[in-house]
């Protein structure tokens, strides 16, 4: 049986905790190891060393901080195989997939930060005829950054890098159920000969470890990302500290489909926006909203695609679509399906627990479902999913599909789809969301503003979003 321990002040450290919790590989239904549900004693002792390394940390040169982010991120990059079998064991992800997305994206968050912030204006002048002025970015001092279960290194890297190299020190919290890739980052963080103290990992649930957090008076600011609920509990605890927040949630995102699109370059990019991650990725389509001239064509093509995936053990090569990454994330997807009936929709692919033999006979899968026929107004098509679940809808026109498209609480990312590049960015400007896609889908460029507007999320993460979150600035004002 593993153990998982905290990483604090360079150490990995037995944490002060009575308190055990399993940690499941939910391809097999079996519990593999355990954690500790990190007690006030073991924050305490994480803000405490967060807070010696700070002086030492901050006063380094931005320069001087990208040579350990860029160590880090070679050192995960030299244990590639090793990071994606561990988050493929934790998540239930196809390794493919933590291969070629979740681990290469945590080396380049790394990269990135490091690179991106030697051009950061930490410090700018304003002059007047009257006033001449400076403004100074500092870094905050000890920093929380709390990351979900779904990509679990890929989204921790995400906020602790931009974190780090503004020269702040950071106590950061992987998900309860998936803590193995964020364990090991420890041990490259010494290898990458990281001052003790600059980076703490820590480990236990949400609502005690994750809520210690949230209320620390030292700690000055809180990057989360997870579900709508949780970011509101969030919200209103940190109100007594007064910090700064940056809040990423959950989505319920619209695929906006034109009959005059690529079709193939759709329906190749639909599948993978429904499906990738098991549906399980902030940004996937939950919502096709399909001209009705081409639905009856692209429900069966799509089904098609859909049913041709290979469904099987994380862990083989070929294997394209894994398991739920929790039991009680299951639950959650079975309950919505069971109401899709509920809600006179029909069910037209999947919808049944997959039965494998062997290894994963115990495993938490779920077919990819396809549903047609519910209301836009149903549950199933307002609530967060967040899973292997997407609803057909039809539309005649372009205010009736940017209507159903914005008719939700969410606003996180949406897909247009259509060879009217007028058209696109002109139902881009209606469609509320953060992050619109046209013709493609999870394009990053890292220097972009990420989020969503409405219930999805408050700020902005990546390039200036990240460094200006992560610092404060200081006007100094000098007659001329
Ligand atoms: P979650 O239950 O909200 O948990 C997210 C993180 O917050 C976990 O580390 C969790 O710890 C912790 N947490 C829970 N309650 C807390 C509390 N009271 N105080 C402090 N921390 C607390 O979300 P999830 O189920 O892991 O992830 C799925 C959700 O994340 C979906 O809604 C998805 O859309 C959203 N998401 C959003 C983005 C984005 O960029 N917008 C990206 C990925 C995922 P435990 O796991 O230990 O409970």
């Amino acid at each position: 049986m593993e153990l998982v321990q905290n990483f604090i002040g360079g150490q990995y450290i037995a944490s002060d905790s009575k308190n055990f919790i399993d940690i499941y590989e939910p391809a097999t239904g079996e519990i593999y190891g355990q954690l500790k549900d990190s007690n006030a004693n073991d924050i305490n002792l994480a803000v405490s060393s967060a807070k010696t390394a700070f002086p030492i940390w901050s006063n380094l040169t931005v320069k001087e901080r990208s040579v350990y982010l860029n160590n880090i991120a070679d050192g995960i990059e030299t244990r590639l195989d090793e990071f994606a079998e561990f988050e493929s064991r934790d998540t239930g992800k196809p390794i493919a997939l933590a291969r070629s997305l979740d681990i290469p994206r945590s080396v380049i968050n790394f990269k990135f930060f490091a690179e991106y912030a030697n051009n950061f204006e930490f410090k700018f002048y304003l002059n007047s005829k009257t006033s001449q002025n400076y403004i100074n970015r500092f870094p905050l001092g000890v920093v929380a950054c709390i990351s979900p279960w779904n990509l679990p290194l890929y989204l921790f890297t995400w906020k602790i890098a931009p974190a780090l190299i503004s020269g702040n020190t950071v106590i950061a919290k992987p998900s309860e159920f998936t803590p193995y890739t964020a364990f090991i980052l420890g041990d490259v963080c010494k290898e990458a000969g990281l001052p003790p103290g600059v980076l703490n990992i820590v480990n236990g649930k949400g609502s005690t470890c994750g809520d210690l957090l949230v209320k620390h008076k030292e700690i000055k600011a809180i990057s989360f990302t997870g579900g709508t609920s949780t970011g509101k509990v969030i919200f209103e605890n940190s109100s007594n500290s007064l910090k700064k927040l940056s809040l990423e949630m959950g989505g319920k995102n619209p695929a906006i489909i034109f009959d005059d699109c690529d079709y193939e370059l759709m329906l190749d990019n639909i599948v993978r926006s429904s499906f990738s991650n098991q549906g399980q990725i902030c940004l996937c389509s939950s919502r096709l909203l399909i001209e009705n001239t081409i639905y009856e064509k692209f429900k069966n093509d799509f089904s098609l695609k859909v049913s041709e995936l290979l469904i099987g053990d994380p862990s083989k090569d070929e294997t394209q679509f894994g398991s739920i990454a929790s039991e009680s994330h299951f639950q959650k997807v079975v309950s919505y399906i069971e109401l899709v009936k509920k809600e006179g929709g029909k069910i037209i692919l999947g919808g049944q627990k997959v039965e494998l033999e062997g290894r994963c006979s115990n495993g938490w899968f779920i077919e990819p479902t396809i549903v047609e026929g519910l209301d836009p107004l149903s549950k199933v098509n307002q609530e967060e999913i967040f899973g292997p679940v997407v609803t057909l809808q039809s539309f005649k026109t372009e205010a009736d599909v940017i209507e159903v498209a914005n008719n939700t609480d969410y606003g996180l990312s949406a897909t247009i789809w259509t060879d009217d590049i007028e058209k696109g960015e002109r139902v881009a400007k209606q469609v509320d969301a953060g992050v619109i896609w046209i013709n493609c889908w999870l394009l990053r460029d890292l220097r972009t503003p990420f989020g969503g507007v409405k219930n999805s999320g408050l700020g902005r993460e990546g390039g200036d979003d990240a460094i200006k979150f992560f610092t404060e600035q200081k006007n100094v004002c000098m007659p001329v």
